[in-house]
């Protein structure tokens, strides 16, 4: 069973005790990985919107068939860091840890679906780790699946510009920013691949996989 559907299925699959044994083992091996405690621990009540949010934007990245022979386990933990992250544990199977924070910080589906996305296609890109060239890389793949999964691209600016004015990725001091570039590709760089990406688009590629 792939891990998405294990995911989405947590709910319904009460009644097998082997089913309920490998739900477990999942959930215990996802905790370990993104080193926090699943969601789905606390009652039903609990974190229920962010809970929808986070698994609308699982299944639609699944439904849009990027994933192929590849599992992706969604991981909603409970930890309050405003970050996502991806852990690859063989060459088809990896993990995307995203903190609660992080989806009570974005707020929005569309920009859930941009980070999602994003951390997708460093999954589809086989990083191992984190450069320059393999963020814009995962941001390109990112794009492609966002607008896939029937998002807008803008979606993507909004989350960028979030974070910008969260945590400022723009140094006036120009040795801080260079610093700083060398690790993590400045904002406004992102936005306009983003931008020059989004160009190559057809407006019915747009508008026909827009809103559902
Ligand atoms: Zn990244």
């Amino acid at each position: 069973m792939k891990l998405i559907s294990i995911i989405l299925s947590l709910a319904t699959l009460g009644a097998s005790a082997h089913a309920q044994n490998q739900i477990e083992q999942l959930k215990q091996h996802m905790e370990q990985v993104c080193e926090a405690s699943l969601v789905v621990r606390l009652g039903p009540d609990q974190f229920h919107d962010e809970r929808v949010m986070f698994s609308n934007v699982a299944r639609k990245i699944n439904e849009t068939g990027v994933l192929r022979g590849r599992e992706i386990g969604f991981g909603l933990i409970q930890k309050n860091e405003i970050n996502a992250w991806t852990v690859n544990m063989t060459s088809t199977h990896s993990i995307i840890c995203v903190p609660i924070a992080m989806v009570q910080f974005v707020h929005y589906e569309g920009e859930l679906a941009a980070i999602m996305t994003h951390e997708t296609g460093h999954i589809l890109n086989n990083d191992q780790g984190s450069s320059p060239k393999a963020e814009f890389r995962a941001d390109a793949v990112g794009l492609d699946i966002l607008i896939k999964a029937g998002y807008s691209p803008f979606d993507a600016a909004a989350a960028m510009g979030r974070f910008e004015m969260y945590s400022g990725d723009i140094h006036t001091d120009s040795k801080a920013r260079t610093q700083f570039k060398s690790d993590h590709p400045i904002t406004p760089d992102r936005i306009e691949q983003l931008r020059i990406l989004l160009s190559t688009y057809t407006a019915q590629e747009l508008h026909t996989r827009g809103n559902d």
